[in-house]
């Protein structure tokens, strides 16, 4: 089948349950519309552009793609990209934001062939809506039963060919029969201090303040890997430097700023510290399971798991053990403690 591509403009429609994370302006002003400016994900980035070839020259709709990983890695910005590169519609909405069947079987009649559907959060999406999907993804088709008792009959409704595109940040809450129907599925990965100084000279260019690069590394180094949270850092920097009368941002104010909001040169906050500091105070170093960590903390154990133990994980202070969450010798170091005698500690 050969989708009319070219007459059709990249156009995004937002559904009235609609949910986008960034609907602050300038957010949507410093996502990067297309491949090439997408910073870093080479591997994904490389597959995803054969596979866009591919199907654009056989008129195919690109395939199902799961996307997963922390929150700010640039999984809503590459289904905006996907949706620019194929010449299609992107209809964005979100696992809580769909509330019954039918909702979902509206969104997915009114789908034009080609148009990608984005659902973020997909693992938020309840059993029975996500039933709606299996067929409407591998058939392109609605099976939908109509009335009820003896005298109910399930009726076959076809829709047009068209990719979902999912992102999650828990890709093991997503059931099997709805992971299977995904023909990619790409992990995003933590930046590199490189690929997140790129982000911060972008950025700045587009929010037109000049940045010295000694200053960019520094941003960087303390964006916890993350492309959002460079972006956040780089606004606050230039309120504060904007106060200060400073033209450009050098290393100092960025210093500065990180100090007063609490934040280290390797992106950790009050909350990471206390974290780790409660661990070792309270749980012994671990191993505490996430609920018993989350009540001490009077934190929510979802944003306890997505927000902050990534990154912990990633930097080494912290390790996961089917027993529940460990410190490791490096936080003790980071806290300026000794680890205690006898313990072994990784
Ligand atoms: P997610 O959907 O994974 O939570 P987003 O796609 O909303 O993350 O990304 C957050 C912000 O980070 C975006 O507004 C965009 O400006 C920036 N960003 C994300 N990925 C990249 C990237 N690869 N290159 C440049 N900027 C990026």
């Amino acid at each position: 089948m050969v989708l009319e591509r070219k007459r059709r403009k990249h156009v995004v429609v937002e559904t009235v349950a609609a949910v986008t994370k960034d609907a602050d302006q300038t957010d949507a002003s410093l996502r990067p519309s297309t491949l090439s400016e997408y910073v870093g994900q080479t591997d994904m980035k490389g597959h995803l552009s054969v596979y866009l070839e591919a199907t654009k020259v056989r008129g195919e709709p690109l395939g199902h793609t799961l996307l997963h990983g922390p929150p700010g890695l640039g999984k809503t910005t590459l289904a905006f990209i996907l949706a620019k590169e194929m010449g299609a519609q992107i209809r964005v909405t979100s696992g809580p934001a769909i509330e019954k069947p039918g909702d979902l079987a509206s969104l997915l009649t009114n789908l034009q062939a080609g148009d990608i559907l984005f659902i973020d959060e997909i693992h938020r999406m309840r059993p029975a809506i996500e039933e709606v999907l299996y067929s409407a993804m591998e058939d392109y088709a609605l099976d939908l039963v109509i009335g009820k008792g003896p005298s109910a009959r399930s009726m076959r409704i076809d829709l047009q060919p068209f990719t979902l595109v999912g992102a999650t940040t828990k890709i093991g809450a997503i059931s099997m029969p709805l992971r299977d129907r995904f023909i990619h599925t790409f992990k995003l990965q933590f930046y590199s201090t490189d690929e997140l100084t790129q982000i911060v000279q972008r950025t700045a260019g587009i929010l037109s303040i000049s940045v010295d690069p000694e200053a960019s590394t520094f941003i960087a180094q303390a964006s916890r890997a993350t492309p959002r949270i460079a972006n956040r850092l780089v606004r606050s920097i230039r309120d504060f430097a904007q106060v200060s009368g400073e033209g450009t941002v050098s290393a100092k104010r960025v210093r500065s700023t990180l100090h007063s909001l609490g934040i280290d040169e390797r992106g950790l906050d009050t909350t990471d510290r206390l974290i780790l500091l409660s661990i070792i105070e309270k749980f012994g170093g671990g191993p505490v399971g996430l609920g018993a960590l989350a009540a001490m903390l009077s934190e929510e154990e979802e944003s306890l798991e997505d927000v902050y133990e990534p990154y912990l994980l990633q930097c080494g202070y912290l390790q996961r053990t089917p027993k529940g969450r460990t410190v490791t010798k490096m936080a003790y170091e980071l806290l300026g403690m000794d680890p205690p005698n006898g313990q072994q500690l990784f």
